[in-house]
């Protein structure tokens, strides 16, 4: 029995048994894979351990005979996908060496084209995860360069109100300190009687610049 074991594109498990292709079902209990034959109308099934290669299991005959071409083919893009890590390798030369270890006798021109656009893919597959890998970095490193800035930006903040603070407490200090040597603001002519009799208001050659009437007369007047 002739077994090749492979996934496909999405990850599912794949097996070519004896010319018949394989595609998995579900996953039993112990991890053992069902897989069912690949022509929907058939109803061959095989059961095989977590390996994917050891059979447990076969059931029912399959209701036709083994597509050779297709499944020559599908083994052959297996095993050039396979090799697609050798970069210094053009697709079509890893197909051609591939092709020599083949005991095939049925395939096409379009199935080694094919073999080789599957090679590329695994190979852009490749090149794609290391873009994603170095743009998560990138960004992780961004993102911390950020949280760094932001912190540098908050501890000046606090600096600057901080001194904002004091000056302001100094500021009002100052207007308190002031507001102690003046009069309180008069809201009545007796009012303005204590805080100009409080004052002395006169001109640069010491004479008195406003006259005020001292009989306590509430009419009484000013005269600058
Ligand atoms: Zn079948």
């Amino acid at each position: 029995m002739y077994i090749l074991h492979t996934e496909t594109s999405r990850g599912v498990n794949f097996l070519i048994i004896d010319g018949h292709t394989y595609r998995q079902a579900s996953v039993l209990k112990h991890n053992n894979i069902a897989l069912r034959c690949t022509i929907k109308s058939c109803k061959a099934r095989v059961t095989t351990q977590s390996d994917g290669l050891t059979i447990v299991k076969t059931q029912n005959e399959h209701n036709h005979v083994a597509d050779d071409r297709k499944t020559e083919a599908k083994e052959l893009r297996v095993q050039a996908r396979k090799k697609s890590g050798d970069v210094s390798s053009s697709p079509s030369k890893i197909v051609r060496t591939e092709l020599q270890g083949m005991k095939e006798s049925h395939l096409e021109p379009k199935d080694l084209k094919n073999a080789s656009l599957a090679v590329n893919r695994e190979r852009c597959k490749d090149t794609l995860a290391v873009y994603r890998e170095r743009c998560k970095d990138t960004l992780a490193v961004n993102r911390e360069r950020c949280k760094d800035t932001l912190a540098v930006y908050r501890e000046r903040r606090k600096d600057t109100l901080a001194v904002y603070r004091e000056r302001r407490k100094d500021t009002l200090a100052v207007y308190r300190e002031r507001r102690k040597d003046t009069p309180v603001l008069p809201k009545s002519r007796d009012d303005v009687h204590t805080a100009t009799g409080l004052m002395i208001i006169e001109t640069n050659k010491s004479e008195n610049l406003l006259l005020r009437d001292f009989s306590g007369c509430k009419q009484s007047a000013f005269i600058f």
